[in-house]
């Protein structure tokens, strides 16, 4: 599997860093956030070390469709989430500051005060 050194999340995919995968298959992982935007906030993580999501091959795009809903449902159905944001941000510039792909869930509640991205 490939991946880089020093890359946190890497460590993580590898087990080098302990955490709670709360989802794990051949392509990707998921954990939650250890900064969360709010209650239940997850980053659906690629095993492979891609930087961005300009690096992803397209032929995985479904199964990350795929997670997203596993999650999202799971989110709705244990943790009374009534709809979330699907994020990725794509280099520095747009945010991103850990350069392996990951995309964020970000569970949405009435009157939780956050805002749409757009
Ligand atoms: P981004 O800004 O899109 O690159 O998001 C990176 C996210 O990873 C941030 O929301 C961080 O809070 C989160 N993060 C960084 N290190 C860890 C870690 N060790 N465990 C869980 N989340 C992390
Ligand atoms: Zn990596």
């Amino acid at each position: 599997m490939e991946e880089i050194n020093d890359c946190i999340f890497c460590k993580i995919a590898k087990g080098e860093i302990p955490s709670e995968k709360i989802y794990d298959d051949d392509n990707f992982f998921a954990i939650l956030d250890n900064s969360p935007k709010a209650e239940g906030h997850t980053l659906i993580i690629s095993k492979n070390h891609y930087k961005n999501i300009l690096d992803v091959p397209s032929s995985l795009g479904g199964d990350m469709l795929d997670v997203v809903k596993k999650i999202g449902l799971k989110l709705i159905r244990d943790k009374k989430v009534e709809g979330f944001n699907v994020c990725v941000n794509m280099g520095g510039v747009a945010g991103q500051t850990v350069h392996h792909f990951h995309a964020h869930i970000i569970p949405r509640r009435q009157g939780d005060g956050l805002k749409g991205i757009v």
